[in-house]
C-alpha cells in the first residue's frame, strides 16, 4: 500500500482547489483498508474517503488520513430469467461501468451516462439523472466497516437510499467504505425519456431504441449543458433541489406562477435549484476565479486559481440570495470540508 505524508490533494479533487492531507493512502485492495486501521499513527486520525473527488469542496487542508479508493475490476456475476447481474469495484469510474454494460448488450444504466465520479461513490449519493436513480438498479453493496474491519454485503434496503442521499452519507453506515457494488439490469428494457431534450436528441423517434442510442443522447445533452471538469474544474450540481410541502409551493407560486415543480411520491414537490439561482441573477456571475457556470446555474466552477474558501464564499452568497428572495435554504450537494 502506498502511504504519503503531507500529500497534495489538488489532483484528487475535480474543483482543483489547493489542499493538503496529513496522510494519503492509495487503497488498491480491500486489505489495505485493514492495514491502515492497524497502524497506530493512523488509527485515531479523522478519515476522509475519496473516490473520483468529484463531489467534494475542500475549504482547507485535511489534518487526517485520506483513503483514496483505487480498487479496480468489473465482471458479470450471472443472469436469471429476469435480469443480468454485474459487479464493479469501487474505484472504477462510474461511466466505465455504464459503457461496459452497454457494450455487453445490457440496458438499464444508460440514463446515468457520463456522471462523474467512481462506482463506490454511486450508492453514497444514490446518483440519479434523467429520471433514473441508482436505487432502481442496485442489487447489493459490499462495504467495509471501519470500526470492526468486517466486510459486509448489504441489500439496497439496508442502505437507506433517498433522493441523492443514503445511510452512508448520513446515518448508520457513515463509518463504512464501499468496496464494490452489484447492479441488476432487467432483460426487458424500460426506456425513460421524459426529461426535456431526451426524446428530441433521439431524433428518429422511439421505435428502434437501444441502450447505446439513449446513452449517446444523454451524453450529448450533458456535454452541451455541463462543463467538462478536465477543462473547467467543477463538482457538478452544487446544491440539492429543494423538496417542499404543498403549502410552500402554493406560497411561492402566488408570487412566481412560472416556478417549475415536480410532484414526488410522498406528495411533496421538488423545485429546480438552478431556476431559483438563475432568478436571483447569479447565473454566469464571477467573483475572482470562483464562478457560476454561464450554461447552468447549479454548477460552480473554478476558472483557475480559486481556493476552496473562495468557492464556499460564493456558494454562501448564492444561498443567502435564494433564502432572502424565496425563503428557501439550499443545501450543498458535495461534501464541504
Ligand atoms: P433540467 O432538465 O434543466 O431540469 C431541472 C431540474 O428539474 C432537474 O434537476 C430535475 O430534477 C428536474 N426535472 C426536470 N424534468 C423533470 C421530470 N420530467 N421529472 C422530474 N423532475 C424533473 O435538468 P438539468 O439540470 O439539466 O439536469 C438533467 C439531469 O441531470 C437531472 O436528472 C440532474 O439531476 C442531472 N444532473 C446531475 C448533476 C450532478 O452533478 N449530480 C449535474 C447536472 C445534472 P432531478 O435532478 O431530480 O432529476
Amino acid at each position: 500500500m502506498e502511504l504519503t505524508r503531507d500529500a497534495d490533494l489538488r489532483p484528487l479533487n475535480t474543483f482543483r482547489v489547493p489542499a493538503r492531507a496529513a496522510f494519503l493512502a492509495r487503497v488498491e485492495e480491500t486489505d489495505d483498508l485493514r492495514r491502515c486501521l492497524a497502524l497506530p499513527q493512523l488509527r485515531e486520525l479523522p478519515r476522509l474517503v475519496l473516490g473520483g473527488g468529484s463531489n467534494i469542496l475542500l475549504r482547507g487542508d485535511f489534518q487526517g488520513l485520506v483513503l483514496s479508493i483505487c480498487l479496480r475490476g468489473m465482471r458479470v456475476l450471472g443472469e436469471d430469467a429476469e435480469a443480468t447481474y454485474l459487479r464493479a469495484a469501487a474505484g472504477e469510474p462510474w461511466h466505465d461501468l455504464v459503457g461496459w454494460s452497454i457494450a455487453l448488450g445490457h440496458a438499464g444504466l444508460e440514463n446515468l451516462s457520463l456522471i462523474p465520479g467512481t462506482v463506490g461513490a454511486a450508492p453514497i449519493q444514490n446518483i440519479g439523472a434523467y429520471g433514473v436513480e441508482l436505487a432502481e438498479r442496485l442489487h447489493a453493496v459490499e462495504a467495509l466497516d471501519l470500526a470492526s474491519g468486517e466486510l459486509r454485503r448489504l441489500q439496497p434496503a439496508d442502505c437507506g437510499l433517498g433522493y441523492r442521499t443514503s445511510a452512508f452519507k448520513q446515518g448508520a453506515l457513515s463509518g463504512h467504505v464501499v468496496t464494490a457494488i452489484e447492479v441488476r439490469l432487467p432483460r426487458q428494457p424500460r426506456w425513460v425519456l421524459d426529461y426535456p431534450g431526451v426524446r428530441e436528441a433521439l431524433q428518429a423517434g422511439a421505435d428502434a431504441l437501444d441502450a447505446a442510442r439513449v446513452s449517446d443522447a444523454i451524453c450529448g445533452i450533458r456535454r452541451r449543458k455541463l462543463p467538462d471538469p478536465v477543462e473547467l474544474p467543477n463538482a457538478g450540481s452544487f446544491f440539492h433541489n429543494p423538496v417542499v410541502a404543498t403549502e410552500t409551493l402554493a406560497r411561492l407560486r402566488a408570487e412566481h406562477p412560472e416556478l417549475p415543480a415536480f410532484r414526488q411520491a410522498d406528495g411533496r414537490y421538488k423545485l429546480s435549484a438552478a431556476w431559483l439561482i438563475e432568478r436571483c441573477g447569479w447565473k454566469g456571475q464571477r467573483r475572482g476565479d470562483a464562478g457560476v457556470y454561464p450554461g447552468h446555474a447549479l454548477v460552480l466552477v473554478n476558472y483557475g486559481r480559486a481556493t476552496g474558501a473562495e468557492l464556499w464564499a460564493l456558494a454562501e452568497a448564492i444561498r443567502d440570495a435564494v433564502a432572502e428572495r424565496f425563503g428557501l435554504l439550499l443545501s450543498p450537494e458535495p461534501l464541504v470540508l
